[in-house]
């Protein structure tokens, strides 16, 4: 298996991957690797699809609504002035979309956060730091579910 994202999800389903925020039935919801953006997420397909057209229905529309869900948690827990949603995925060719929560006092607000991409590792997550937040979207989540 040499698709990192293939090798997440594995450890995914084995617990061993200390970011998860909720498992759904298509897909993961972990926080980011740096917290930039306080809140930033990352919702991780199940399966290894290269692009969103590829997945079956109803596969795809359940993916879209726990992509939705995840939103809407994020939204719910940290009130951004707007959410950007990314699934670019040149990178890391498996299906995943990247939740930034955007305040209006983002340094470059009105640009995509892949301006500031050189800062990230500045705010790496801390899981010390990042368990009420992971404990917050959780509990929003399954609220809402
Ligand atoms: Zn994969």
């Amino acid at each position: 298996m040499n698709c990192e994202l293939c090798q997440r999800v594995d450890s995914l389903g084995k617990s061993q991957y200390p970011f998860i925020i909720f498992e759904f039935k298509n897909s993961y919801l972990c926080l980011g690797e740096h917290q930039y953006y306080e809140g930033y997420c990352v919702l991780v397909t199940k399966n290894h699809f290269k692009e969103m057209s590829d997945i079956p229905s109803p596969a795809r529309e359940e993916i879209f609504q726990e992509l939705m869900l995840s939103s809407k948690a994020i939204q719910s827990v940290l009130s951004p002035k707007k959410m950007n949603l990314c699934s670019l995925g040149n990178v890391v060719e498996h299906l995943h979309w990247h939740l930034f929560p955007r305040k209006a006092e983002d340094p470059d607000f009105k640009n995509p956060p892949w301006l500031q991409m050189h800062k990230f590792s500045e705010k790496k997550t801390n899981l010390d730091q990042s368990e009420s937040l992971i404990l917050k979207i959780k509990n929003e989540l399954l609220r809402m579910s």
